[in-house]
């Protein structure tokens, strides 16, 4: 029998039953047959299911779920009726509830296999003290849908007829869509009426296969704190045929409006925008607040997804940060500067530091928008800025924060941090298994990792955040 000759179990096209007992980082349930990892989208841990092996890989295959012979009683029926298509969600098969708990075992897992630390999953904050790190349950949202300020939907013709959504999984074509249950209702409103009014105008999509045709994205920003909503169209050209006619509908049928943008992308690229912006209408800008600071949000201009729990996660941030007033901070990947201006609210000074120019200068209008003058934003790479501070210009600071990208911190940066020697290290993360790894860094080279909360920036998809606090032994 060829099973019997090889250790892989499984052949392509055969059918197993399977006990779920763990969760992958893309939500995928996770079994062993025979000792063998079995990955089956779709699957929740605790789940018995029947599934069809559709891949085999030296270590590892994967299943198509067939059956869920027990199910979790975290399985729910997903919202969105095109959830199985569209692929922006990932867990929305699963109890909010479940998912939480899921981010929540995701963290203490990577901790556990990647960083060697004792882990205790705690169910509520502030539990027992002990040696093992307490890793507390997920802050989710209490309402965890229409959390998106941001939509970008590519606009197309199907059967003469304009529709805009979602690309169809590894193809260019766009699935029509009525609306998105985790988008704000704005969005959905701004791009169905975006649509009647391009094609009453007759004002044609672009086409990716002839390259003709004008209208490519409709890009919606909201104002959650604000009202306020902005409708980008990116076009493959300058010139819009009726022109004033479209302005003056898009500003009597959509609700809230403040801005109408026209970005033009004439370029054969995925990439969504092009390098000139116009405004057609109104201001060049839309407002929002995380927390009490006022963000200014432009045409590009990066700016967190959910602001709801965006106030959460650096609320905790500033929680860990202890901040006296007295405190130098160094606010380590600072994008526009949300976390430094957050902070310096509470700190003597704040340096932020960050390697995109744009965000840089958002970052210092934000701070003027709010009158905030103890920050100083400079750009760079945060592992070679910061060490060049410490070196040349004798920084100290007595708090450092770190959001770095899924990548996580360069080494160069983290030994600066030992270096220098901050009372505190707050580390905002997006991807557990390169925190773990930074932690472990810090935690052999004096500091202690004191508290661990995971925060749901991300209901419906398998992106974890959390933030932690150590600080240094004594
Ligand atoms: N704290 C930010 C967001 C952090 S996201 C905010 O509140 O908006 C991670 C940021 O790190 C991104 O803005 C990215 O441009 C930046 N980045 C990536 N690599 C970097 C590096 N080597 N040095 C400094 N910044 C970097």
């Amino acid at each position: 029998m060829a099973k019997a000759t090889t250790n892989v179990p499984v052949e392509k096209n055969q059918y197993i039953e399977l006990d779920i007992t763990g969760q992958g980082h893309e939500g995928e349930g996770i079994g062993r047959y025979e000792g063998f990892a079995v990955f089956v989208p779709g699957a929740i841990r605790g789940e018995r299911v029947k599934a069809k092996i559709v891949k085999v890989q030296k270590s590892f295959a994967y299943g198509r779920l067939l059956e869920v012979l027990e199910a979790s009683h975290h399985r729910t029926e997903p919202l969105c009726p095109v959830y199985h298509r569209c692929g922006g969600c990932h867990l929305q098969h699963m109890s909010y509830e479940g998912q939480l708990e899921h981010k929540q075992q995701m963290v203490a897992d990577a901790l556990q296999r990647i960083g060697k630390f004792a882990v205790r999953l705690e169910s509520a904050p502030g539990g027992e003290e002990g040696d093992a790190i307490p890793v507390y349950p997920t802050l989710g949202m209490q309402d965890p849908w229409r959390y998106r300020n941001k939509s970008q939907v590519p606009v197309g013709w199907v059967d003469g007829r304009i529709v805009a959504g979602f690309y169809a999984p590894r193809t260019h074509e766009i699935i029509d869509m009525e609306g998105c249950p985790i988008q704000h209702p704005y969005s959905d409103e701004i791009v169905s009426r975006v649509k009647r009014i391009l094609g009453d105008l007759r004002i044609s999509p672009y086409d990716e296969a002839t390259r003709k045709g004008l209208v490519r994205h409709i890009v919606a920003r909201v104002g959650f704190h604000t009202d306020e909503t902005m409708v980008v169209l990116v076009t493959n050209g300058r010139k819009i045929p009726h022109i004033d006619e479209l302005v003056s509908r898009l500003r009597d049928e959509i609700p809230h409006l403040v801005s109408i943008i026209q970005n033009v992308n004439a370029a054969v690229t995925n990439v969504i925008f092009g390098p000139d912006t116009i405004t057609l209408w109104g201001k060049d800008t839309i407002e929002d607040r995380i927390g009490d600071i006022r963000f200014s949000i432009s045409a590009r201009s990066f700016f967190q997804v959910n602001p709801i729990q965006t106030g959460v996660l650096y609320q905790k941030a500033l929680e860990y940060a202890g901040l006296t007033g007295d405190e130098t901070v160094i606010d380590a990947y600072c994008g526009i500067g949300t976390i430094s201006l957050f902070l310096a609210q509470k700190a003597k000074r704040v340096v932020g530091v960050e390697v995109v120019a744009d965000a840089i200068e958002d970052a210092k209008k934000n701070a003027a928008l709010n009158g905030i003058e103890n920050v100083e934003f400079l750009v760079g790479q945060a592992e070679k800025v910061i060490p060049e501070l410490y070196a040349k210009r004798g920084l100290r600071a007595d708090v450092v924060v770190v959001d770095p990208p899924r990548k996580g911190c360069d080494e160069a940066l983290l030994q600066t941090i030992v270096d220098m020697q901050p009372k505190r290290v707050v580390y905002v993360s997006c991807n557990p298994s390169t925190l773990a790894r930074d932690l472990r860094y810090l935690e052999d080279r004096g500091y202690q990792t004191q508290q661990v909360q995971p925060v749901d920036m991300f209901p419906h998809t398998f992106h974890v955040e959390c933030v932690v606090s150590m600080s240094l032994k004594l």
